[in-house]
């Protein structure tokens, strides 16, 4: 019988594949798939780990006092036994036999099966076998993470098997930096239990290109690993186990959407020009700088926000310095082929902490307190760690000499805030002349994704070259709704009267100002909200390259005069959604 889950619906498309189901446990070791040829070299890696962790305890225990505690001595024993069971070993070889998992994906699989049939036993003495089970694992993990990062390397570049089903990622929560862990095109959607619309995860997921739904709150306690599941990412749902009838229909959807996106991609090289004649600027999100290949491939136009915070993470806490930033930034700016390249400074905090074993996570460590994204964030973050901030931005006017470079400053809530920021940078223009080292200019940008900014937005807008709207954020602290918390997720609604004034107040005072304003938050790239942004005078809109050929279709149809109008009837009225829906 199947089960239908319902979600919230974060990155669109359908996709049909075999559950893969990723708990808490270990979603740190790495994720890809061998080769045939490979599965023999990859057992023996598994064995060669099982004895050498078995040799290392073996020696430990016969190195230690003879005094030694009765039961550490046993915990040794019964390490060393689990290392030597045979149907252990065999149940884990099988996950890289049957599915071809790389060794510590399988062991990780392996251990998460295991532990959660010991879960299901209430008996004290299990659930110590279970942590000790976890325990050896880690040994066994830690030694084979330990090998050479070479081979890994080379064996991670396989591709799914030919006619091997493909996979769909179900998990409780994923971290921003634990969903970057997962190769492109090795999972076919994502599903897990928690999460809103715009959490850093879903934002992830979205740049992956795959389906995903979100907060389902469930879906890792119903699904079953190995069991089919459908997972539409329009309408944010789950189907676990569907009947051949529900997999046929889908399968249809499937194809439909493949031929929707075959349409727009025509579109690729059509100028974004409304009706009436006006150019609109359709830039690409993007988190890392091999993400420009995606963003040029769709036709856009520049990069509206590279969110550089993603270049900090998966690291063990270590930062990455001045001359590993100047050349991914350059690489950026490179692969955009004289575009644009717009460089918003680390958003480190809230749902994108820094690893502990950095100093200044300590400062980070506002994550652990009660209201994280309330706390020592973005701009925050950057301004209470100068030396952190300067490395930062001499990489990127370093990178600016190398193409059109514009340096954008996240999470500003006080004019203050962006003197200080402006201060810094002038510092490190002179630090690199006074070091002989090529900088270029850079135009610099205030984001407006906090009510007071917004408010305050005559003010910032005369200290900076352009304005950046971050309506993730700014519906979030405007409607008090937290961005990554499923049970609020009905309240988080872009639409809301308040949320509308302050983007359309923000549009205003840029065009009294002369400065560009442009949208990078996700409502950027919701194709049903783009004639009201054209309406409410938006020209510059920033977004996943997935979503960029339907808003330039919508783009394509509009005629902003027209839209003007009705935007102000949508402004003045206290249900806009309704508005909208009736076009
Ligand atoms: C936003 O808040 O809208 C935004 C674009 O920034 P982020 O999603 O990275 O917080
Ligand atoms: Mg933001």
């Amino acid at each position: 019988m199947s089960e239908t889950l319902h979600g919230i619906a974060v990155s669109g498309g359908i996709a049909i594949g075999r559950a893969e189901l990723v708990r808490s446990l270990r979603r740190d070791v790495p994720h890809y798939l061998i080769d045939a040829a490979a599965v023999d070299a990859e057992v023996q890696r598994l064995r060669d780990a099982r004895s050498a962790v078995a040799q290392r305890l073996q020696h430990m225990r016969d190195a230690a006092p003879h005094d030694l505690p009765a039961d550490v001595a046993a915990v040794f024993d019964v390490h060393i036994m689990l290392l030597q069971d045979e149907v252990s070993a065999q149940g884990v070889e099988a996950w890289v036999r049957e599915r071809r998992y790389n060794a510590e994906w399988a062991l990780a699989s392996h251990l998460e099966e295991v532990v959660r049939q010991f879960d299901e036993i209430p008996d004290d003495y299990l659930r110590e076998r279970k942590a000790d089970m976890e325990q050896v694992a880690e040994h066994m993990l830690r030694w084979l993470q330990g090998q050479s990062r070479r081979s890994r390397r080379a064996q991670a570049a396989a591709a799914p098997g030919e006619g091997a089903a493909p996979l769909a990622l179900v998990a409780r929560d994923l971290s921003p930096a634990d969903t970057l862990q997962f190769r492109r095109g090795l999972f076919a959607g994502f599903v897990t239990d928690a999460g809103g619309k715009t959490s850093h995860t879903a934002i992830v997921a979205r740049s992956l290109g795959i389906p995903a739904v979100v907060g389902t709150r469930r879906a890792s306690e119903v699904v079953h690993a190995g069991e089919w599941l459908i997972i539409d990412g329009d309408a944010g749902l789950v189907i676990a186990n569907p009947t051949p009838a529900e997999l046929s229909d889908y399968r249809f959807r499937q194809r439909q959407h493949q031929i929707e996106r075959e349409r727009l991609a025509r579109l690729k090289n059509t100028p974004a020009i409304t009706r009436d004649g006006r150019h609109i600027t359709l830039l690409a999100n993007i988190e890392r700088p091999a993400d420009t290949a995606a963003a040029v491939d769709v036709g856009a136009v520049g990069v509206g926000l590279l969110r550089s915070e993603f270049l900090f993470m998966n690291r063990q806490g270590k930062l990455p310095g001045e001359e590993e930033q100047y050349a991914a930034y350059r690489r950026a700016v490179e692969g955009m082929q004289g575009m644009p390249v717009t460089i918003r400074t680390a958003d480190i905090g809230a749902d994108k902490p820094l690893e502990a074993a950095h100093p200044a996570a300590a400062s980070a460590a506002a994550l652990r307190r009660l209201n994280p994204a309330l706390g020592l964030r973005a701009i925050r973050w950057s301004l209470s760690e100068p030396d952190i901030f300067l490395t930062q931005v001499r990489a990127i006017l370093r990178a600016a000499a190398h193409g059109a470079v514009n340096l954008l400053l996240p999470m500003l809530t006080h004019v203050s805030e962006i003197c200080q920021a402006l201060a810094l940078i002038a510092r490190a223009h002179e630090q690199l002349d006074a070091r002989g080292i090529a900088r270029g200019p850079v135009r610099i940008g205030a984001m407006i994704e906090v009510p007071a900014a917004a408010l305050m937005v005559r003010q910032f807008a005369q200290h900076v070259d352009f304005l950046s709207i971050g309506t993730n954020d700014l519906v979030q602290y405007t409607l008090a709704v937290d961005r990554t918390d499923e049970d609020v997720a009905h309240l988080f609604d872009p639409l809301h009267p308040a949320v509308l004034r302050l983007i359309a107040g923000v549009i205003a005072e840029g065009v009294a100002q002369g400065k560009p304003v442009s949208l990078c938050g996700e409502i950027a790239g919701d194709a049903a909200m783009t004639r009201l942004l054209l309406g409410l005078g938006l020209r510059h809109f920033s977004m996943h390259p997935s979503r960029l050929l339907a808003v330039k279709q919508e783009v394509l149809d509009a005629d902003t005069t027209q839209l003007s109008e009705w935007a102000k009837e949508v402004l003045a009225s206290d249900e806009p959604a309704a508005l909208l829906a009736a076009g």
